[in-house]
């Protein structure tokens, strides 16, 4: 058919080709260190206890599958929203807030995009340079015009604050602001506490609508520590829209488990805004899956099973600190002459070490060591095995 003969290929999705790569690679050494998934030890994918435990819990019940609400299971939304801005919060004491199950953090961010685009059509989205590579596409099919605003500098490997604050300072009042709650997505680089008093700041003096992205809560310093930015925001007042994603820290990546959480400034507001919501989510799938929900709810709400979550995703974040740690110090012995002290004050999964795009091809075809060609790594593929082989192979592509 005419139709389908004028269809052109697609590019390939940049990190997927990486995994098909070291997939078709024979190299029992091989490394993928492109992935966004966090490994244990032993190079897997944790199945986590609390989440063994809930769904026996689940399988006991054996529960009729029936639909569930259109903005999702009312119990997981009261335990996201309470998790995300806390429960004794202002925001949620005076039901100014309203939380809606997604599909994953994407999903989350897609629900959200809809809604601004019904709500803000002339507003124009600005994310950092560089961002997560899904969130300008998310934003441009949902119609808006999607900008950069500064963040990463190769000089400092941190992050280029004027630059940053300077941009805010003169976008349009009502332009979207994507902002990384924590654990930045690819560099590793965040804000400082003072650096967020700051943006907050301009961003409710502008009339800025900030859209924090959180889909690595508790990989940075912890639960708390990680979620502070968006208590932040919300006691600052004014529109907030939060994206959280659940697929890293219960490790549910194919349960798509994640949340979009709206702050107002009213009850009332809060009402009418999610009578509209339900419309966006009714038009696209109508209602989420009901299994990982069910799951995250049950794992939040049974003190034991939540302080077990507490627990094992502490052993993630500790891990993943562990590796920062000897990546740089066994790079110290190897290679001297180079500093990776910045892989410490990363934060989160991910680390911009650096490397630049033809290092990343000579460890990919001396040694099938698989990196971004950003230099982006994921430290969570590091472990007490692969670590010294990595380590010997980035000294001498140094
Ligand atoms: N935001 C960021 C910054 C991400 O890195 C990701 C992917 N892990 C997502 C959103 C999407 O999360 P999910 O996989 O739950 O859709």
């Amino acid at each position: 058919s005419p139709l389908f003969s004028a269809i052109e290929m697609a590019p390939r999705d940049p990190i997927l080709g990486i995994t098909e790569a070291y997939n078709a690679d024979q190299n029992p050494a091989k490394v993928n260190l492109g992935v966004g998934v966090y490994y244990d030890d032993n190079g897997k994918v944790p199945l986590l206890e609390c989440v063994k435990k809930a769904e026996a819990i689940l399988i006991e019940k054996y529960a009729p599958r029936t639909y569930l609400p259109i903005e999702g299971l009312a119990a997981y939304d009261k335990a996201v929203q309470e998790l995300v801005f806390g429960a004794d919060s202002a925001v949620v004491k005076e039901k100014r807030a309203i939380t809606a199950q997604a599909i994953g953090g994407t999903g989350a961010l897609k629900l959200g995009a809809d809604f601004l685009q019904r709500f803000a059509p002339t507003s124009q989205v600005w994310i950092s340079d560089p961002s997560w590579e899904n969130h300008r596409a998310l934003f441009e099919s949902a119609g808006f015009k999607v900008n950069n605003y500064p963040y990463y500098d190769a000089n400092t490997r941190g992050v280029n604050f004027a630059g940053m604050l300077d941009a805010l300072k003169t976008m349009p009042a009502g332009s979207i602001v994507l902002l990384h709650a924590c654990c930045h997505n690819p560099t590793g680089a965040d804000l400082t506490d003072d650096q967020w008093t700051q943006v907050i700041e301009v961003v409710t003096q502008r009339g800025l609508i900030p859209f924090l992205d959180m889909a690595y809560q508790g990989f940075g310093d912890g639960i708390e520590a990680d979620g502070k930015v968006v208590r932040r925001f919300a006691e600052a007042g004014g529109a907030l829209f939060v994206s959280n994603s659940f697929s890293k820290s219960f490790s549910l990546y194919g349960e798509r488990v994640g949340a979009l959480s709206i702050a107002a400034s009213s009850a009332d507001e809060a009402a009418r805004i999610m009578s509209q919501l339900k419309r966006v989510i009714r038009t696209n799938y109508s209602n989420p899956p009901s299994h990982g929900g069910q799951v995250v709810a049950t794992v939040l709400a049974t003190p034991e099973l939540r302080q077990l979550w507490e627990e094992e995703l502490a052993g993630m974040r500790v891990r993943i600190r562990e590796m920062r740690h000897a990546f740089v110090a066994k790079l110290k012995e190897k290679a001297p002459a180079h500093n990776f002290d910045f892989v410490i004050q990363q934060r989160g999964m991910f680390s911009y070490s650096g490397l630049t795009k033809e290092q990343v091809g000579k460890l990919r075809d001396g040694n099938s060591i698989y990196a971004v060609d950003t230099g982006r790594i994921c430290v969570a593929a590091l472990n007490s095995k692969n670590i010294d082989n990595v380590i010997d192979a980035i000294a001498k592509v140094l």
